[in-house]
């Protein structure tokens, strides 16, 4: 089944007189939590900080791409060491979830969400919720630019060019979220013997794959690449940081994510990993994410979305579909074509 994402309600995120909606914890809550967070780090330590403030309960937070932490939360099935996967690309949440390595929640919240967000949690079977959305893309260093001479760049083919050799940068799609929706874009929009003609011959421009998914970003704002292919609010934050940089909708079309949640199956304090889970879906713990310079579009319909965030209603959004490139199969399929296709490339 395919998600139908309403592009209105998707950029909207608008506020529906919910912004005063406080989230009523028990004062008795305590104890412990285990966090696996995905995005990134600069966005959960506040997170993990606001969430400890409002409950008592002292949160172990690791920091892991979506990939790894899909990895890891596997690795642990017969002894769960985590309570809470919060955030990451949506289709390793999917993975986890048909692997049975999340649990089902329906949390009270979920009337409250985008519809892009309760879908993301339907065709899980409520083992997985969408918590945020945002476009992929790519940014480019404006002065690097402007010393090759070369037009901007303004689609996919642009960066196959001769005069981006080893200028681009994109993380490796095994460990990274954000890579491996670009791999499943690029399926989508040009079909696979194109797409993966395309991703052999961009290997031949890539300087590097990195293992997190929004390093590329920050290497185009510091000029260690000209180009970096991340998720385009990755290179926004860039831009408010006042880099040299300009982010790039690609012509073509583009596919997007829905960010993730899930309850690790066996997690060790589940009564406080449902608590994480309501309290993240509220607008303010959503507002969170704006304030750390993360400007992805939030799924509360009462949160505001930040004002930096990409429009996608501008965006040429292909319609991702999730529920095959979430799948196991298909995502360990194209992994292992692309180890054995484009990562082992000369
Ligand atoms: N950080 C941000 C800001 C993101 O939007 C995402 C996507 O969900 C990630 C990190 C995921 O990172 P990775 O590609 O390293 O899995």
């Amino acid at each position: 089944m395919k998600i139908t994402v309403s592009l209105q309600a998707l950029a909207s995120g608008a506020a529906f007189g919910l912004a005063g909606l406080m989230w009523a914890v028990p004062a008795s809550a305590s104890g412990e939590l285990t966090v696996y967070c995905s995005v990134q780090e600069e966005w959960c330590r506040p997170m993990v900080q606001a969430f400890e403030r409002e409950t008592g309960i002292k949160v172990n937070m690791t920091r892991k791409s979506s990939g790894e932490t899909l990895a890891q939360i596997k690795a642990e099935a017969a002894n769960p060491r985590g309570d809470v996967w919060w955030g990451g690309t949506g289709d390793p949440h999917l993975q986890a979830a048909e692997e049975d390595l999340t649990v089902e929640y329906k949390s009270p919240m979920l009337d409250q969400l985008q519809p892009w967000a309760v879908s993301q949690a339907e065709q899980s079977g409520h083992k997985t919720v969408g918590i945020y959305a945002g476009a992929l893309g790519y940014s480019f260093n404006t002065e690097m630019l402007a010393s090759t001479g070369a037009p901007e760049p303004t689609c996919w083919s642009d960066l196959l060019r001769e005069e981006f050799r080893d200028e681009v940068q994109v993380a490796n799609p095994n460990s990274s979220g954000t890579s491996y929706t670009m791999v499943a874009t690029l399926v989508q929009l040009m079909g696979e013997d194109k797409a993966f003609e395309y991703m052999k011959a961009l290997h031949k421009n890539i300087n590097q794959y990195t293992k997190s998914g929004a390093a590329p970003a920050r290497a185009a704002a510091t000029g260690e690449t000209l180009i970096g292919i991340t998720f385009q609010h990755d290179g926004v934050t860039q831009v408010v940081q006042g880099a040299p940089v300009k982010v790039v909708s690609p012509c073509e079309g583009t596919g997007y994510e829905i960010g993730s949640m899930s309850i690790i199956k066996g997690a060790p304090n589940m009564d406080n990993a449902k608590k994480w889970y309501d309290w993240a879906l509220t607008p303010a713990a959503q507002e969170i994410g704006a304030s750390a310079n993360s400007f992805q579009v939030p799924s509360n319909k009462g949160a505001k979305a930040p004002e930096q965030a990409p429009d996608l209603s501008s965006v040429k959004l292909i319609d991702y579909d999730f529920a095959k490139y979430g799948s196991s199969a298909e995502r360990t399929r194209l992994l292992t074509k692309w180890d054995a296709e484009v990562g082992a490339a000369p």
